[in-house]
């Protein structure tokens, strides 16, 4: 892996002061926001970058929510997000727009990225082993629904998950729902 440290800035937000750091891989420029001190058993979510949710408030999904949420725990005690740029379960920003005019003619989440000829999730997350290391981070407690994440994270120790909020609506309701059944979330 080649990757490029940045300096550690201060940012102020609505929900309180965190510091920021990013890790960049090849053309992917990974972002840590963090409140210290980062103890050894630290508050962690693993998110990964959704900009219509995110950023437009998207109500097909849950990752604002999910990712506001994981800010404010970790305003109140001490913890990191990693921000992996990984849009759409890793098939990009291009691709998923296709994907969602698929899920507006009725294929679900995982159906519509099959028929674009991607598997259901390409997200990869060797990129957090990296940082985890680099913060000398060893035993976490997890903001997370997904197992795959905790399954990703067995070179370290996961002491507990913490589930993450989800709100519902009548755009992610089968979002959520296809989460669940077929991906295994704890939902
Ligand atoms: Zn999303």
């Amino acid at each position: 892996m080649n990757i490029k440290i940045s300096n550690i800035a201060k940012l102020p937000t609505k929900y309180g002061d965190f510091k920021i750091q990013s890790f960049k891989e090849n053309d992917k420029e990974h972002l840590v926001i963090f409140k210290e001190p980062l103890l050894n058993d630290v508050l962690l979510r693993i998110h990964s970058e959704c900009l219509t949710g995110d950023a437009l408030g998207s109500l097909k999904c849950d990752c604002q929510a999910q990712l506001h949420h994981a800010l404010k725990l970790i305003s109140k005690k001490n913890g990191m997000i990693i921000y992996l740029r990984q849009e759409g379960r890793g098939i990009g920003l291009f691709n998923k727009v296709n994907a969602y005019e698929l899920q507006d003619r009725g294929f679900n989440t995982i159906e519509a990225n099959h028929q674009l000829g991607f598997e259901t999730d390409l997200r990869n997350y060797e990129i957090v082993e990296y940082i985890l290391n680099y913060y000398k981070i060893k035993k976490i407690n997890l903001i997370t629904n997904n197992p795959s994440k905790i399954k990703s994270l067995e070179k370290f120790e996961v002491l507990h998950r913490i589930p993450s909020i989800t709100p519902k609506n009548q755009y992610n309701l089968n979002y959520l729902e296809i989460k669940k059944e077929s991906l295994g979330h704890f939902l």
